[in-house]
């Protein structure tokens, strides 16, 4: 077997692997091995669907040293206004970039692309998934997981029920290529992936009523404008989430006066969600969602038929040829939340609220800046990533926290507020404005009242 040395192994060369390797080589003077079964850089973005963006702007996801995009805002469009959001080709083209020019190039990274990692005891196995070949990887430093909270994707998952011999299932990503249309579509989901699913067939001509939407639970979504790289935008959500907790009794309460503050969105307003993926969701693509009537709200299905969808507790009729597009997967998995930094390996997980590019960056720099994991895991404690209204509550505490945390150290706040990335970064040329001055006195006034009632409603300790 061959043997390759390196100081730092990286398992998965999507978002997190890529953001992490690289604040770690900026900062440290390493080599890193990156694997991934796939063949080339990005991670899930390989096999999405052609018609996928950010759900965000792409000046928020990435790498800390390079920005995806231009940083232009939109000119036209129903976004007009909003920041571009990039498309599958483009993230693409941005993670190759990195990779061969930025990496490879500097001689301080080797990527072993359709390549398997396992460990073998002690040892780091990679096998080549095209010729079998095996390297054994002797690693000075450190193994690092940045597949832990990796999403799973309709692309490579079947559908999560049974489908007869003759019923017509796809995955998402199979929609833009179908050669011939159907009289009814059915979309299975209630994520980003089957709101994305339901306005592309809008946009292509197909009419609302040709539209069945199973819709096991209903999510609540951030509106896009809220969710924006502009510091006056940005604070002010941080101080609405604040505001909202501090004056709410119950969770749902407190998400419905986040929608009156503008910055919750939900489909129905006859329903109230409990599903709190919060991926961000424009106006107008609700406005679309909002013309669906057909919405079968029976649980999971259990098994399609040609001409029938069975849930547990009956059945629901369908046209016999229906399409039925599976947007099912899980997206971002649910590991256990454990200390990011162990003595077996580092395992990426989200650290502030969301955002998982800047979260891997940040342990790339803390790696890269700290010498002790102690010291490490205290500056960068692991987060959920929610699904529930009171995770995403948790998710926001603990992120308020731990942002506190880090920020408090000189270096990482300086850091971290030149990355574009970072989502809380204030341009200090804009420190002063006073839409950006209002909205940072209003999280002052908040930040207390809220995290006190964010314990309550999810259990968690407020640090003495
Ligand atoms: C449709 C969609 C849209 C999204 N939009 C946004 C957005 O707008 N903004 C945002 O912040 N987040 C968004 N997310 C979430 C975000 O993309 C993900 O958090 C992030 O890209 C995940 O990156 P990752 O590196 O954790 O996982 P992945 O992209 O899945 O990368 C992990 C890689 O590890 C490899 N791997 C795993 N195990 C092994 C092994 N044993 N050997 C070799 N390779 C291995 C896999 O092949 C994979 O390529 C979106 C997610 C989805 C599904």
């Amino acid at each position: 077997m061959r043997t390759l040395t390196t100081d730092y192994i990286v398992i998965g060369a999507g978002a997190m692997g890529m953001a992490f390797t690289d604040a770690l080589i900026d900062h440290a003077d390493v080599h890193v091995t990156i694997v991934d079964r796939r063949h080339a850089p990005s991670g899930h973005w390989v096999d999405a669907y052609p018609f996928v963006r950010l759900h965000q702007a792409s000046l928020f996801y990435g790498v800390a040293s390079t920005m995806l995009g231009t940083g232009a805002i939109q000119q036209h469009g129903p976004e007009a206004g909003l920041q571009e959001r990039a498309g599958m080709s483009e993230i693409r083209a941005y993670y190759d970039n990195i990779m061969e020019r930025r990496f490879v190039a500097s001689g301080k990274v080797t990527f072993l692309s359709g390549s398997e990692y396992r460990a073998d005891g002690a040892a780091n196995v990679v096998t080549s998934r095209v010729s079998g070949e095996q390297v054994q990887v002797d690693v000075r430093r450190r193994v690092v997981d940045a597949a832990y909270i990796a999403p799973t994707i309709p692309a490579t998952l079947p559908p999560p029920f049974d489908v007869a011999q003759d019923a017509r299932v796809i995955a998402v990503g199979e929609l833009a290529a179908i050669a011939e249309g159907a009289s009814s579509y059915v979309i299975v989901g209630s994520g980003k992936t089957a709101t994305d699913a339901i306005v592309w067939l809008l946009g292509n001509g197909v009419v609302s009523e040709r539209i069945v939407w199973v819709r096991p639970r209903d999510p609540w979504m951030l509106n896009r404008a809220v969710v924006q790289p502009d510091p006056a935008v940005f604070v002010g959500l941080g101080a609405d989430t604040f505001a909202a907790a501090a004056e709410s009794t119950t969770l749902d309460e407190m998400f419905l006066r986040l929608e009156d503050a503008g910055a919750m969105l939900r489909i129905d307003r006859n329903v109230l969600p409990t599903m709190a993926r919060t991926p961000t969701l424009a106006v107008w693509e609700l406005d679309l969602l909002r013309t669906i009537e057909n919405v079968v709200r029976k649980g999971h299905i259990r098994r399609v038929d040609r001409g029938e969808l069975v849930f547990d507790d009956g059945s629901v009729p369908i046209a016999p040829d229906a399409l039925i597009v599976h947007c099912a997967a899980a997206g971002l998995q649910h590991p256990p939340v454990v200390p990011i930094w162990a003595q077996d390996r580092i395992r990426l997980q989200t650290i502030r609220a969301g955002f998982p590019c800047f979260n891997a960056a940040l342990a790339g720099y803390v790696e890269a800046t700290r010498d002790d994991d102690t010291e490490r895991n205290r500056l960068c404690p692991p987060n959920v990533y929610p699904n529930s209204l009171t995770e995403f509550t948790r998710m926001q505490f603990r992120g308020a926290l731990a942002t506190a945390t880090f920020g408090a150290e000189p270096d990482i706040s300086t850091w971290a507020n030149q990355c574009t990335i970072n989502p809380s970064r204030i341009d200090p040329a804009r420190r002063d404005e006073p839409a950006v001055k209002a909205a940072l006195a209003r999280v002052a006034a908040y930040r207390e009242s809220g995290l006190k009632r964010m314990a309550e409603f999810t259990n968690e300790r407020l640090p003495s």
